[in-house]
């Protein structure tokens, strides 16, 4: 009797710029199915989207120029699960600091209740890494890379705090330095766990996808494309 082949969860990631493919190739490595977005059209049938690392202000002006930031952003706010990874976290924050004053402004998708703060370690350490604890994938640490990260400077009541850098770490800023967060059906991290070969946060964003999919995501997904 031949074994009948188990549906695989199609993820989409958002393939404008930065660090898509490697989203994809682990996406494809937990089992679901990794699909490219690029049109609205792509949207068809994902059940959540991944938004990558890169270049915040490019990947706005990208969204707009392909029309997905308002069907992203409809999406979202009825409940369709996003997880963003560095920029792509910049691009789902209600708030970036002195974002008035910078000549590179993001047009953000303002969905996450998270005040962030774009290259927040500086010139100097634009990029490193760390062991951090992330309880909710875990007792072993996940290994973290920064690069030219963004750091989560405040956060709205129903945001959940999922990892913060270690208070003894090298980085000098003041105050707790929060990189990985969640409120709802979003996800968001500072740092680059597609760049790694520990699945773990992928599969917990997969977990989410499938506690917050329902049949009518599909109906949603049609209606704005
Ligand atoms: N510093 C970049 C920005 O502001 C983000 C860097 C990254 O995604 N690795 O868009």
């Amino acid at each position: 009797m031949i074994a009948e082949m188990k549906k695989r969860q199609p993820i989409g990631i958002l393939a404008l710029q930065g660090s898509f493919l490697e989203h994809a190739l682990a996406v494809e490595k937990t089992g679901a199915q990794a699909v490219l977005v690029r049109l609205p059209k792509d949207l068809e049938g994902v059940k959540g989207l991944i938004i990558p690392g890169g270049e915040s202000t490019t990947i706005s002006k990208l969204l707009d120029a392909y029309n997905l930031t308002d069907i992203i952003r409809n999406l979202a706010l009825r409940g369709f699960p996003l997880y963003g990874t560095c920029a792509g976290m910049i691009l789902l924050s209600k708030k970036i600091e002195n974002s008035n004053a910078d000549l590179s402004r993001v047009n953000s998708l303002s969905l996450i209740d998270i005040t962030i703060r774009r290259n927040a370690f500086g010139r100097q350490l634009e990029s490193f890494e760390e062991e951090l604890d992330m309880p909710v994938i875990g007792k072993r640490p996940f290994h973290a890379i920064f690069i030219r990260a963004p750091l989560i400077l405040q956060v709205g009541s129903s945001v959940r705090i999922l990892a913060s850098l270690k208070d003894n770490s090298q980085h000098n800023l003041q105050g707790k330095q929060i990189v990985a967060v969640e409120q709802g059906a979003i996800l968001v991290t500072a740092f680059h766990p597609e760049l790694t070969d520990d699945l773990r946060i992928h599969r917990y964003f997969l977990e989410k996808v499938k506690k917050y999919a329902r049949q009518k995501n599909d109906l949603i997904v049609n209606s704005f494309i």
